[in-house]
């Protein structure tokens, strides 16, 4: 790597570990983060991924220095972080909503940064001219954001945020502002930077997607807490627990209980019939619990088989059918079909043999 972005002079280094310790943060009685541990490795991409309200930004604002901990701590190598002002953490920091100065060309926006630090001249010019190019905006330096697109306006920000040199990038939800098609290219654009500065990047995003193609690791939260932390693989094939599969496309649950258990895998009973899938969580017969399943992994069964359902629509997308059906105990079941169903149809579903997960019913 080349670029002169990777030379750090601040005293703050991407070469230390991150990690958060027993991270908390209350406001009144509500708690917002219950407890985060997480130790994140130099260079790497995490993505904070959750619904909304499960504390995504307040960690990130902690790590940012915008807010203050409750209890726990955050540690950059040796050192103990958490009390330092947000500009002596030097993180570079995105936002959804750009947050860039309207008044301001896009080369002082960008210099801005390293204003503050004391970095003029010939340098400050030199350093601008290379985060704009990182961001394949050097053609635009003297425009004023107004001017520029929506696409244009984030990577301005971008190149805010990384022009100082930061050992960490904090980036909150920052394309849910861009049209679908932008959201996609801006996705490997910014992965693309991660790599070329070598930062340590994290991500906070509510879609899964983005977490998945973009992350090196995923932090899956809920309610103030980590759920499940992994590989973009580990978490799309190996959910801990029902609250991950949701967030992992098993759009399906059914609650039922289970009959019978051999080894990982479980026959539960469910709305007029029975299904199989693997268990996730350990369970015994005779508990309640819940079977999860991804619409292309739910079918058409033979006759006999699966459980019975009711279409109520389908539509084509491409290789398949895709439908909605309802149980007889009222549950939505999304399921995929290769031949369209008319609405009103009875028909039955079944998973895939070995597609299905068997979780406890999350609280
Ligand atoms: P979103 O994706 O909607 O931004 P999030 O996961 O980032 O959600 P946070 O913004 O971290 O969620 O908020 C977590 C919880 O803490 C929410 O219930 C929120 O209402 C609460 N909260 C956040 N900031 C404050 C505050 N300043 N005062 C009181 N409650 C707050």
């Amino acid at each position: 790597m080349t670029s002169a972005v990777q030379t750090r002079t601040s005293s703050l280094r991407t070469a230390d570990r991150l990690e958060l310790v027993g991270l908390r943060r209350s406001f009144g009685a509500y708690t917002a983060l219950d407890g985060i541990d997480l130790a994140i490795e130099p260079g790497e991409f995490i993505a904070l991924l959750g619904p909304s309200g499960c504390g995504k930004s307040t960690a990130l604002n902690c790590i940012a220095g915008l807010l203050g901990l409750t209890g726990g701590e955050i540690r950059l190598g040796a050192r103990r972080i958490d009390e330092l002002e947000p500009e002596k953490r030097g993180f570079g920091m995105v936002f959804q909503s750009y947050a860039l100065f309207p008044h301001m060309s896009v080369r002082k926006n960008v210099g801005f940064g390293l204003a503050m630090q004391g970095i003029k001249g010939a340098d400050a010019d030199r350093r601008i001219m290379e985060a704009l190019a990182l961001v394949r905006l050097e053609n635009q330096a003297d425009k004023l954001p107004g001017q520029l697109s929506g696409g244009q306006q984030q990577r301005v920000a971008i190149a805010r945020a990384v022009v100082i040199r930061p050992p960490v990038v904090l980036m909150d939800e920052p394309l849910s502002n861009l049209d679908a098609k932008l959201r996609l290219e801006m996705r490997a654009e910014i992965r693309g930077i991660h790599d070329q500065i070598g930062s340590t990047t994290i991500y906070v995003t509510h879609d899964q997607d983005e977490a998945l193609s973009m992350a090196d690791r995923i932090v899956v939260m809920s309610n103030g807490r980590i759920q499940q932390i992994g590989t973009p693989e580990d978490l799309y094939m190996r959910p801990v627990n029902q609250i991950t599969a949701d967030f992992m496309g098993f759009r399906t649950r059914m609650s039922g209980r289970i009959t019978a258990v051999s080894g990982e895998s479980a026959e539960i009973e469910v709305a007029g019939g029975r299904m199989s899938g693997v268990m996730r969580e350990t369970l015994k017969p005779g508990d309640t619990a819940v079977i999860s399943v991804r619409p292309e992994d739910f079918t058409t069964a033979a006759d006999g088989a699966g459980i019975p359902a009711t279409v109520s629509s389908t539509e084509y997308r491409g290789r398949a059918f895709f439908g909605l059906a309802k149980a007889a105990d009222g549950s939505d079941l999304y399921f995929r079909a290769d031949t369209p169903l008319p609405r009103g149809a009875a028909t039955r579903l079944e998973p895939v043999e070995g597609r299905a997960l068997i979780f406890r019913e999350a609280r």
